[in-house]
């Protein structure tokens, strides 16, 4: 049966990192393995500000030099791993990148969501050309496999929908029984038409349940930069402990509360097919990993802290001491779903509907405009969200202490509150 691993940026990040990543592959001797892999470190977001760049004519110096530091970091990773043999990938990565620059040409006047994932894609595309040729370097037969050619999606830009039944034929026509390691991107997919898309930010770990998923996978396992999954980010929170297992249902509302460490849509496709997920670390591969499947068990055990930092809140009021009622609520969340955006915590009185937002200026501008347009809107920034799921008494006030409260919500299982984020420390503690 197949299993499935995920390398994420920071495995993959320079070219010592990609050596680690051979004698992890190489200890799974089992086949098929299906091997899912993100950009190398940053580059995502080096790839969006060369977007940018790209979008503003007066920016043309920018873009060249965004560019040119791209491909330096990459030749470096490659002149390291390869010397200059005849097994370097130096020109198909070289073709690569000039494709990437073709591709921004044809698409400066093409909306912004298009243009991104025709363009974005690259860094997955180049990281797996280098990984491939290195494994096969080492001595282990590995085949790149497209991914904009096996993940068929909608064309829905920068958030594409899967067409699952495409996908699964595509995935198993292609993927078949082989002693090779099958090795893909993560994050992307492509159109009926053929153009690429893109799955949403921190998407590869929805990729590997993706195949997962369509090969009826034995199980997953994402290699991250921490032995497993915490109940608080460990390089926020001095006191995190690992959670040994969690099931899928109680994973996805971590990962939906904005706990960076399993993009949310990862779990659903495993849960359907009972797939379980490992979270492992690719720097102590030896400590137990957390194992994420059905059994909800241990899901209370402990209170888990998630931090949603670059929150804006967001208090929206009908002119004319009209009422917040359904109508006027239907069209609010109308301009958020036309917005792409989703709400954090919401709140309604007689008069006021208020939203808790992501700070992300090329969603969140245009709907505030256009809230602007037909009520009174205020709003206030740098506002830092903390989720509690099975706070214990006491807890969600005991983490609040000296610090004002904008908005709070709590429910059976759930507590939130959001603060101004220069009232809150660098480094949290959960209390006992
Ligand atoms: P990837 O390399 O796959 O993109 P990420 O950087 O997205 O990996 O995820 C790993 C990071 O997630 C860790 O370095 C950690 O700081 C952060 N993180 C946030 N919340 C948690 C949590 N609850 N458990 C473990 N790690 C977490
Ligand atoms: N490279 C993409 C990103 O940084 C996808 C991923 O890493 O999961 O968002
Ligand atoms: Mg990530």
């Amino acid at each position: 049966m197949t299993t499935v691993f995920k390398f994420g940026g920071a495995s993959i990040k320079d070219a010592d990192a990609i050596r680690q990543l051979t004698p992890l592959i190489e200890a799974h001797e089992d086949r098929p393995l299906v091997v899912v892999i993100s950009a190398m470190g940053k580059t995502t977001n080096k790839l969006e500000a060369l977007l940018a760049a790209a979008r503003d004519e007066s920016r043309t110096d920018e873009y060249r030099q965004c560019l040119d530091s791209l491909k330096t970091e990459h030749s470096e990773a490659m002149e390291a791993l390869f010397g200059d043999s005849g097994e370097s990938p130096a020109e198909r990565v070289s073709a690569l990148f000039q494709e990437l620059d073709a591709q921004h040409r044809k698409h400066r006047s093409s909306p912004y969501a298009k243009h991104y994932d025709q363009t974005v894609c690259y860094g997955e595309l180049i990281s797996t050309t280098i990984v491939a040729a290195w494994l096969n370097r080492c001595s282990i037969a590995t085949d790149w496999h497209d991914a904009r050619k096996l993940v068929r999606t909608d064309s829905r830009y920068q958030a594409a929908n899967i067409d699952w039944p495409t996908t699964a034929e595509s995935i198993r026509q292609q993927l078949e029984d082989s002693d090779s390691v099958l090795l893909t991107q993560g994050f992307i997919g492509g159109t009926e038409e053929g153009e690429a898309t893109t799955l949403g930010r921190e998407g590869s770990d929805f990729s590997a349940a993706i195949f997962a998923h369509c090969l009826d996978a034995k199980e997953v396992v994402i290699w991250k930069d921490v032995t497993g999954l915490f109940n608080a980010d460990p390089r926020r929170f001095d006191n995190a402990v690992q959670l040994e297992r969690i099931s899928y249902a109680e994973a996805t509302e971590l990962a939906w509360h904005g706990a960076k460490v399993i993009h949310p849509k990862t779990l659903g496709p495993l849960q359907e097919k009972s797939i379980p997920l490992m979270v492992r670390s690719f720097e102590a591969p030896d400590t137990a990993p957390s194992v994420i499947d059905a059994e909800q068990r241990f899901d209370a055990d402990v209170p888990s802290c998630i931090l949603r930092q670059d929150q804006v809140w967001l208090e929206v009021r009908p002119r004319n001491f009209s009422f917040m009622d359904e109508p006027r609520l239907h069209d609010i969340l109308g301009r958020l779903v036309e917005a792409g955006m989703h709400a954090n915590l919401v709140d309604s009185s007689a008069m006021r509907f208020a939203l808790c937002l992501d700070d992300k200026p090329e969603r969140l501008d245009p709907l505030v405009e256009s809230l602007q347009g037909d009520y009174d809107v205020s709003r206030e920034n740098n506002l830092t969200l903390l989720t509690v799921r099975h706070p214990q008494a006491g807890m969600m006030d005991e983490l609040s202490k000296g610090r004002e409260a904008l908005a709070e919500r709590r429910n059976a299982t759930t507590a939130q509150r959001l603060f101004h984020s220069r009232d809150c420390p660098e480094t949290w503690h959960i209390p006992d």
